[in-house]
């Protein structure tokens, strides 16, 4: 087994997740979060969400985090219609932009936003937003519904869950992990997802993720019909006005890792795609990953050039008057399923948290 080190990784141990949740309670419970919201609360937030189902009960569930259940999210969505927050598309939040409308001492706003065109997203989030008649904006990566997505996080999790060893290249050597319980299974995803995350390109980590799934026989395309909506599924969403359809890229590729050429027709690509198919234009993008690995100041600036209103990363942050300058660099707040708690969520929506995280610096487009 090699060390976390010689990967150069960084993985979401349990100890962090530990240090995030207290960081959460203590903010909770000393209502601090209260006080600090003229400070903190911004304007508006906007949500990320990715899968909304019924929680399973495997005990090999590393990508947990990505999915809240259909009934933590109507406690929430039910919790901000008490708090008298505006739940509104992001073309109204755009609009309120331009009009100046976007500022802290009016009444806070929330857009809710869920990642990757997950078939969930039709069966179990679209049913109880529409019954609350609460808008939401899908971002669709367009080679999921063309069943030619790599959803590499995935297969990863496929190769371990189903192997008690796991070999690969690395660096060109042959390693071999051991991976026989649940705990070395989660041991060793969070060191290869740390290391794939880590690589300095998405075509060498592609590489590795076909590489693992030829060795362990892990249907790669196969997460895409099981998973993901079709564009008839997409067609049936999108004929709702309570539905946004955003851009999330071709490929789903971390664009800051690919060279500024493919960076842009990735996302130019996408809207096309999704204009031909849907009929709709996408005005609003997000970036795969989302984090500073993933999309910076280049991708910022290609978003704003190709014309998007607004771009989303998975910075966490709340927004303030002054991401007016910045509105293809908008952080989001995301509901982790890790931390499925009403507590939390109200940590999370006042911006204490976030605030905190981020040093109380309330851009960060850099
Ligand atoms: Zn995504």
């Amino acid at each position: 087994m090699i060390s976390d080190h010689e990967l150069g990784c960084i993985p979401l141990t349990g100890l962090k997740k530990t240090i995030i949740r207290g960081g959460l309670e203590t903010l909770y419970f000393s209502a601090a979060h209260h006080l600090m919201r003229p400070f903190v609360a911004g304007a508006g937030v906007i949500l990320t969400l990715h899968h909304v189902r019924p929680p399973r009960l495997d005990r090999f569930q590393p990508n947990r985090l990505l999915e809240v259940t259909p009934s933590f999210l109507e406690d929430v969505v039910r919790w901000l219609q008490r708090s008298g927050l505006d739940l509104i598309s992001l073309d109204e939040m755009y609009r309120r932009f331009t009009e100046g409308l976007v500022s802290e001492g009016r009444r806070r706003f929330v857009c809710i936003t869920i990642d990757d065109g997950y078939r969930d997203t039709l069966d179990w989030a679209y049913p109880m937003l529409k019954k609350h008649q609460v808008p939401f904006t899908v971002y669709i990566p367009t080679s999921f519904p063309d069943r030619l997505g790599e959803l590499w996080w995935l297969v990863l999790e496929g190769v371990i869950a189903r192997s008690k060893r796991v070999s690969l290249l690395i660096d060109n050597k042959e390693q071999s992990f051991e991976c026989a319980t649940a705990g070395d299974k989660r041991h060793l995803y969070e060191q290869l997802y740390g290391y794939l995350r880590g690589l300095k390109t998405e075509e060498e980590l592609r590489r590795v993720i076909r590489d693992l799934a030829g060795r362990y026989q892990v249907d790669i395309a196969a997460f895409c019909d099981e998973l993901c909506m079709t564009w008839d599924e997409l067609t049936t969403l999108a004929a709702d006005p309570l539905v946004t359809i955003g851009a999330h890229t071709v490929n789903h590729v971390m664009l800051a890792k690919v060279l500024e050429k493919s960076a842009r027709s990735e996302m130019e690509m996408s809207r096309a795609v999704i204009e031909a198919s849907l009929g709709v234009r996408p005005a609003h993008l997000s970036y795969p990953v989302g984090d500073p690995t993933s999309a910076g100041p280049r991708e910022f600036r290609i978003a704003a050039e190709l014309g998007f209103k607004t771009a989303v990363t998975t910075r966490p942050g709340v927004i303030f008057r002054e991401h007016v300058k910045h509105l293809t660099a908008l952080p989001r707040v995301s509901l982790n399923g890790e931390h499925q708690q009403m507590r939390y969520a109200r940590v999370l929506v006042s911006g204490a948290a976030t605030a905190m995280w981020n040093g109380f610096r309330r851009v960060d487009a850099a």
